[in-house]
């Protein structure tokens, strides 16, 4: 049997992989952070500091 990947507890056969529905929402409410986070996090300082230069090099 696996463990809860929120808690460690040992997981429940309808919540699996999580022990309960509570650790199960945690987890992906975790998740969708994450990834929404991230690439908007990231895109715009890369945005910023590379077509800004470019072009103001081509105009
Ligand atoms: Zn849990």
């Amino acid at each position: 049997m696996g463990k809860c990947p929120n808690c460690g507890k040992l997981s429940v056969k309808i919540h699996r992989p999580f022990c309960s529905k509570h650790c199960a929402n945690i987890d992906l409410a975790r998740w969708f952070d994450g990834s929404y986070r991230i690439p908007t996090d990231e895109a715009p300082m890369v945005y910023e500091s590379n077509p800004n230069t470019t072009n103001e090099n081509k105009n």
